[in-house]
């Protein structure tokens, strides 16, 4: 039997309604925990002590609020190492990775740390004489965070930052995956001086507390990130109460590698971004859009640097792709290359289930040539170690295919002419464009976000953060003397 851990309701650590087992997805022998599963009355009572909690920190002032965020951001920083062992334990992405996600989380509160500092307003002159006009922005009040496994700490805190440093309480919903990750955060969070109740953790099922939490009219905004099927009924949810979202949803994300590109360089972005985090991360190219006159240089080195790449387990050394986070995505990632095949497109590496010494969810980074731009492979997000090629003639037609898509987070192109890369950047109908870099990597104190279904509602992260997280109110002023 493992330990149990318990949700965080109401200021207090309460076991749950039921229990879920936590398994490492490197080796399925490893049981990491049990993990409440928050129960209705639970979330109901959690929901009506942030409401209290939250008009005490509001009313903190900024340079505790500064204080609190901040300690958060340096806990984590200075244990990235042993929580993102934690993570890469659980979720599957190489230790490296998972440490690199615990500091970069750190750093979302360490930058909204500072950000409660500079909230400043805005002043006009009215139209009418005498009267002063003030703008300024106030906490939304309580915000539901609704958070996917494969970025299960980076992704929170980028909500839950800004959320904290914008006056709001929060009730958390992570991902039933990925829950240790979410207990470790909120120990660090729960440590702080916070009003009871001021932040919650109510781990348990999306169809049952995510979506209790969604049809909520006490919560008061939602940041969703995950697939496009969930996203729309919470927008639906949502909208019956008039409740604030905003939602990252996934992507297509297309890499253009143009005729004049540095093909070792395109390489090694195309691999970075196809198969780092085994393609499970909502920016990784899965669509290669290559120039004829370098598809056949570039297919032959990718499939060499694909075989090339380690596939084992997440804490091993040397491991350049840990295992699928899940038995169903694993199943979903080999459907895909079977139903590559029967479109049409040619698997020339991978794309296999990987036998390793432990048990575990492993497979091999796939790449398809000679696919279309109007398969479903090249029109549905996998979320999978796979990519497949688009061969295109002219750079005309390889920005006309990265931007057929119904989504719009990254985009990227690989070439050395400043004319074209500065054109694709304009041209791009998506929300980050990479130019010579892999269409995953983004920073954290600029936004984040997409067009199209990939995204809904303010963007995140950055000063833009704000936007969602606060409401604003315009304030007039008279002496009430003539002037
Ligand atoms: P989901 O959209 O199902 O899950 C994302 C989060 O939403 C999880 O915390 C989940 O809870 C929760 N959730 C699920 N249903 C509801 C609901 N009705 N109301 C409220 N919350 C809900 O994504 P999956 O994890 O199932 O992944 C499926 C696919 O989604 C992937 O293959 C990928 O294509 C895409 N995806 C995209 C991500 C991105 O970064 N944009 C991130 C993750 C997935 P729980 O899982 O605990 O039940």
């Amino acid at each position: 039997m493992g330990t149990l851990h318990k949700n965080y309701i109401s200021g207090e650590w309460a076991a749950g309604q039921s229990e879920i087992e936590n398994r490492n997805p490197s080796d399925l022998s490893d049981l990491i925990g049990l993990y409440a599963q928050a129960s209705t009355d639970q979330l109901e009572a959690t929901l009506d002590q942030a409401a209290a909690a939250q008009i005490e920190w509001e009313s903190y002032g900024i340079e505790r609020k500064y204080a609190v965020l901040n300690a958060i951001g340096t806990e984590m920083i200075e244990r990235a190492e042993e929580l993102g062992t934690l993570l890469s334990r659980e979720e599957g992405k190489p230790l490296a990775e998972g440490k690199g996600e615990v500091y970069r989380a750190g750093q979302f509160f360490t930058y909204y740390a500072a950000q409660t500092l500079r909230q400043m307003g805005e002043n006009a002159e009215s139209v009418r004489p005498g009267i002063d006009v003030d703008i300024r922005r106030e906490p939304v009040g309580i915000v539901a965070i609704i958070s996917p496994w494969n970025f299960p700490t980076a992704t929170a805190s980028w909500k839950i930052a800004p959320a904290l440093a914008y006056g709001n309480a929060v009730v958390w919903k992570p991902a039933n995956l990925t829950p240790a990750s979410a207990v470790a955060l909120t120990e660090i969070i729960a440590r702080q001086d916070i009003p009871k109740g001021l932040f919650s953790l109510a781990m348990g099922a999306g169809s049952a507390v995510g979506q209790r939490l969604v049809d909520s009219p006490k919560v008061n905004a939602i940041s969703f990130t995950g697939s496009v099927p969930v996203g729309k009924g919470i927008a639906q949810s949502a909208a019956q109460n008039l409740t604030k979202v905003q939602m990252e949803m996934g992507s297509k994300n297309a890499l253009a590698v143009m005729d004049d590109a540095d093909l070792d360089l395109a390489v090694s972005v195309a691999l970075g971004g196809a198969f780092g985090g085994s393609g499970q991360k909502c920016t990784a190219s899965s669509r290669l859009v290559v120039h004829q006159a370098i598809h056949d240089a570039f297919v032959e080195k990718m499939i060499a640097g694909a075989k090339a790449m380690v596939v084992g387990h997440a804490l091993q050394d040397g491991t350049q792709i840990g295992p699928i986070v899940s038995a169903q995505q694993l199943q979903e990632n080999l459907d895909y290359v079977a139903l590559g095949r029967s479109e049409g497109a040619e698997l020339v590496c991978g794309g296999q289930r990987v036998e390793m010494p432990t048990d575990g969810f492993y497979m091999s980074p796939g790449l398809f040539i000679d696919s279309s731009n109007t398969m479903r492979i090249n029109r549905e997000e996998m979320f999978a170690p796979l990519a497949a090629v688009i061969k295109v003639g002219s750079y005309d037609e390889a920005l006309h295919v990265v931007n057929d898509t119904n989504f719009g987070l990254t985009s990227g192109i690989v070439t050395r002419d400043l004319a074209r890369a500065s054109h694709f950047r304009r041209h791009a109908k998506t929300g980050c464009v990479m130019v010579n870099l892999p269409t995953a990597g983004t920073d954290y104190h600029v936004p984040f976000g997409g067009r199209g279904d990939s995204s809904y509602g303010p963007r995140e992260q950055g000063s833009y953060a704000a936007e969602f997280y606060t409401t604003v109110k315009t304030s007039y002023i008279s002496s009430g003397q003539p002037s």
